[in-house]
């Protein structure tokens, strides 16, 4: 029987731990919280006193830890002491391309297979087993990779060389900051010139301001059902997740020379909302802010 090694089980790697187990494979758990591992427990999973007694004998080891300090602490302590040298190193956390860089090269030159595999969807796609995966490893390496990823996965797509993952989901995730604040933006202009909201949405979703953050998250509450904005903007992708991605894409873009002044603007954008006191509420909420409708603390 494959049995994983899974680190990190909060409110992704939970769900993530618990299909590998519905998969069929063994799943060793490991987190610091007493309360996740208990809970790991009753999903079927085998709780480990430490993260390096979960990845002796595992033939896959997946993180998914909270940022990239995270990351390489549990990589060098943990796991590159005590895994197999054949097993699969994979960590699907969202960290700082650098890190990712350090950790694979670490990993690499002790002899393993690794990768960085961070995912697009939040917690319902970790349950629902149908997250997105941006891989980067070795071209060879991938078909094991995408077979150690499947249980998790609605896609998963190869991106490059050890890195390329992270590279991936944080411009993803850049342009996703920008296109809800700019759509924020247009049906607040909406509003203040007198047109409809609902006839705004109609309109704009079947022209070229059609976006995802538009037709699939719209900010503004009723267009579309399933959005958090019907929902006072709970659940969903906390603003202060955004903020901790903007932060990652802004350093990647300072470090290589890339000129992002959009994805700046986002940034400080996001911090204001987040310093005002909402950074748990769904990341969509900054409509309520550009629209001057959300009471911030401004200590
Ligand atoms: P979380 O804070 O809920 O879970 C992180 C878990 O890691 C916690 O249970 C914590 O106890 C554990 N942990 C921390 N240090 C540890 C260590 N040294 N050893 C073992 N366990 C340790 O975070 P999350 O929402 O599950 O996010 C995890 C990662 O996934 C982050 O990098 C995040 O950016 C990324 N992500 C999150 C979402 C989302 O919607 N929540 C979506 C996509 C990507």
């Amino acid at each position: 029987m494959t049995r994983v090694a899974f680190i990190g089980l909060g409110n992704m790697g939970s769900g993530m731990a618990a299909n590998q187990v519905k998969a069929g494979r063994e799943v060793v758990a490991f987190d610091l919280s007493a309360d996740a591992l208990a809970r790991a427990k009753e999903q079927g999973m085998k709780p480990a006193a430490s993260a390096g007694e979960a990845v002796k004998d595992s033939d896959i080891v997946i993180t998914m830890l909270p940022a990239g300090q995270h990351v390489r602490d549990v990589y060098l302590e943990a796991i590159l002491p005590n895994a197999r040298k054949d097993a699969l190193l994979i960590d699907c956390s969202t960290i700082d391309v650098d890190s990712a860089r350090t950790v694979s090269r670490d990993a690499s030159m002790q002899g393993f297979r690794s990768a960085d595999a961070p995912v697009s969807g939040g917690t319902a796609a970790a349950t629902g087993g149908t997250l997105t995966f941006m891989v980067g490893c070795r071209e060879q390496d991938f078909p094991e990779f995408e077979e150690a990823l499947k249980p998790m996965a609605k896609a998963i797509i190869h991106a490059g060389d050890s890195g390329a993952g992270q590279a991936a989901k944080i411009c993803n995730n850049m342009l996703l900051g920008i296109s809800m604040i700019a759509t924020s933006e247009a049906f607040a202009l909406a509003e203040s010139l007198g047109l409809d909201a609902q006839k705004f949405f109609d309109i704009s979703s079947k022209a070229s301001g059609q976006c995802w953050s538009m037709t699939s998250y719209c900010p503004w509450p009723g267009p579309v059902p399933a959005a958090p904005s019907n929902r006072d903007y709970a659940g969903g992708f906390a603003a202060a997740m955004m903020l901790k991605d903007l932060k990652l894409a802004q350093d990647a873009a300072e470090s290589s020379g890339a000129p992002t002044p959009l994805g700046g603007a986002a940034e400080a954008l996001y911090s204001e909302l987040v310093r005002g006191g909402h950074g748990q509420k769904d990341f969509s909420i900054i409509l309520q802010m550009l629209r001057g409708t959300l009471p911030l603390n401004r200590e």
